[in-house]
């Protein structure tokens, strides 16, 4: 495919998801939040208007285009650039999707909105929700998360707890762990209460991986998610890099697939490598025709070389 993908990336290895295509429903960067370790980067206003931001015929039109390229899919996953349900017609597009594929739809969601009946009524037809919860305190809400000044993390937590009752699929937590931020045993044990009362299918925990929104977010070692781990219990299972190669070699894949990952998330060349499942040697091409400094921009990020679209 070589006209310009607007709306879809990847599909990008997840550990949580495997092969997964991103959809993204949102323009850069609208957000409820302004996560420390958010990939995509700053949010410049924290919005909670829910719109129809990008539409949803050419968001389909495109993903039935795309999946054809993509045999081994194992999710359909909108995502993407800011906070997905802010899109009035997020639940329009899931049932769309859902139309064209069997591929399971999940969505990642910073879950601010599920307190109101409308955003969880949309996620319904969804096969898995994952919302984060990065916090159950407020203070430590406010650190890591940054939200719109009229979020509330007990609304929020309450959100979360309805959806769950309603929800006929599958909930994931994911929990992001910032060094010196929310990794307290103060703040784990309370999220062990909160967590016991929603009950979710899985609890991921997860931490900061690749280039930060703020420098000041910094990851948490190995060993401390672990004691995280033992704490929130059985339902709970560290993620964090996955590496799963494609089952096929594309050759098809060209700059506008490159652009579109990069517009998503900073990524190295062996990051690209893995998850276009293209040649090193043709990334680096690609990466040379994209031409650095007008498209695309590179930077050094803990020892390795990101590149990230402009
Ligand atoms: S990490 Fe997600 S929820 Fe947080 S600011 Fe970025 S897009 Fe928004």
């Amino acid at each position: 495919m070589s006209r310009e993908r607007k709306y879809t990336f990847g599909p990008v290895p997840s550990r949580r998801l495997g092969l997964s295509l991103g959809v993204d429903v949102i323009p850069k960067k609208l957000c409820s939040l302004d996560c420390v370790y958010c990939e995509v980067g700053m949010t410049d206003k924290r919005g909670l208007a829910r719109k129809e931001y990008l539409p949803v015929n050419e968001i389909l039109a495109e993903v039935k285009e795309v999946i054809a390229e993509y045999p081994d899919l194992d999710h359909i996953t909108i995502s993407g650039s800011g906070e997905p349900t802010l899109n009035s017609k997020i639940g329009d597009i899931i049932r769309g999707i859902k139309q064209i594929t069997n591929v399971p739809v999940a969505v990642l969601t910073n879950g601010t909105l599920l307190n109101l009946p409308e955003v969880r009524q949309d996620l319904l037809d969804a096969d898995i929700v994952s919302p984060s919860l990065d916090a159950v305190s407020a203070d430590v809400f406010e650190k890591v998360d940054r939200p719109n000044p009229k979020l509330r993390i007990d609304t929020i937590i309450d959100g979360i707890k309805l959806f769950h009752q309603e929800y006929k699929g599958i909930m994931w937590i994911e929990i992001l762990f910032v060094k010196g931020m929310n990794d307290h045993d103060e703040e784990v044990f309370r999220m062990k209460q909160v967590l016991d009362e929603i009950q979710p299918e899985k609890i991921h925990l997860n931490t900061v991986i690749r280039p930060p929104a703020y420098a000041i977010a910094q990851p948490v070692g190995e060993e401390r998610l672990k004691e995280i781990q033992k704490i929130l219990g059985e339902r709970s299972e560290i993620v964090g890099v996955f590496k799963e190669t494609h089952k096929t070699l594309q050759h098809n894949a060209d700059g506008q697939a490159i652009l579109a990952l990069l517009k998503r998330r900073a990524m190295t060349v062996d990051q690209m490598t893995e998850s276009l499942a293209m040649r090193k040697e043709n990334i680096i091409a690609s990466l040379k025709q994209l031409d650095l400094g007008k498209f695309i921009k590179s930077y050094i990020f803990n020892g390795e070389e990101y590149y990230q679209a402009l």
